[in-house]
């Protein structure tokens, strides 16, 4: 499924061909996704500029001047940029044409992902409101990990997959980012020192912007905007690495569950 750095990584690589220019035409093949595909989109977007991209947690959103478009891509979703006229494949459910003779093709074969117009402010849609800090901006440290901690119980490796919490921080980064703290998983988040806080934040941030630097992670069929599979499943120092050992102490990587995913950790670095 796209993660965090998946979108992420799609996003970056969409801003430069995207951005300023203008819709032509959206061509909606299957509009049956996780919801229907909003209607009449090709007549609001025809000729409209396309202003930004930004991305809330794992959504990414297409800024036009009067409105949002909200692309999720679901379970299996990727989004490309392909030559005007690429014949269509069974799965291409939504081309939004371009200026310059490209269109952005989403494909989705499970179709559990999203494309929906959302009307100004974007933040007040239902599918917004209540996601949590974004790790990779400003607001997000320890200080904000250690507040938002308070009177909480949780074991820190649910609390950090919690979307109301933080927004994007899949099973994975969790694992990774909590061997790079030194804090294991199990551990309530009622007791953790104000200093792993702010640790465990650097290492949620380090983590995503290397898993984005290696272009994501492929574990089943995704391949960012150009169809580059991602590299950071290759690099993990846990996750997925059970019995092997620590690369920084040598200790057998162990597993445990939690909330019915598996979590990897370091006995020997993880406290
Ligand atoms: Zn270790």
């Amino acid at each position: 499924m796209p993660e965090l750095p998946e979108v992420e990584t799609t996003r970056r690589g969409l801003l430069p061909h995207v951005v300023g220019r203008r819709v032509r035409d959206v061509v909606v093949r299957n509009p049956s996704l996780r919801w229907p595909v909003s209607p009449g989109l090709a007549r609001r977007l025809r000729g409209e500029r396309v202003a930004d991209i930004r991305r809330r947690g794992k959504y990414l959103l297409f800024d036009f001047p009067r409105g949002h478009l909200l692309v999720h891509l679901g379970m299996s979703g990727k989004l490309t940029l392909v030559p005007e006229g690429t014949p269509p494949q069974a799965h291409d459910h939504v081309d939004v044409r371009l200026e310059g003779e490209r269109a952005l093709r989403l494909t989705d074969p499970r179709r559990f992902g999203a494309v929906l117009w959302l009307p100004d402010p974007a933040e007040k849609h239902a599918l917004l409101r209540g996601l949590g800090m974004e790790p990779l901006e400003g607001g997000f440290s320890g200080e904000a990990l250690a507040a938002a901690a308070g009177g909480r119980r949780v074991a820190v490796k649910q609390f950090l997959m919690n979307g109301q919490v933080v927004t994007g921080v899949g099973n994975i980064y969790a694992s990774e980012a909590l061997f790079h703290a030194g804090i294991h998983p199990a551990r309530s988040v009622s007791r953790i020192s104000r200093e792993r806080w702010d640790r465990l934040a650097a290492a949620v941030r380090a983590t995503l912007e290397s898993a984005i630097a290696a272009g994501g992670t492929t574990l089943r069929d995704y391949a960012s905007f150009d169809g580059h599979a991602g590299a950071f499943q290759d690099q993990t120092a846990v996750y997925g690495r059970e019995g092997e050992p620590c690369r920084a102490c040598g200790t057998a990587i162990r597993a445990l569950r939690q909330g019915q995913r598996s979590t990897f950790y370091c006995p020997g670095c993880q406290r």
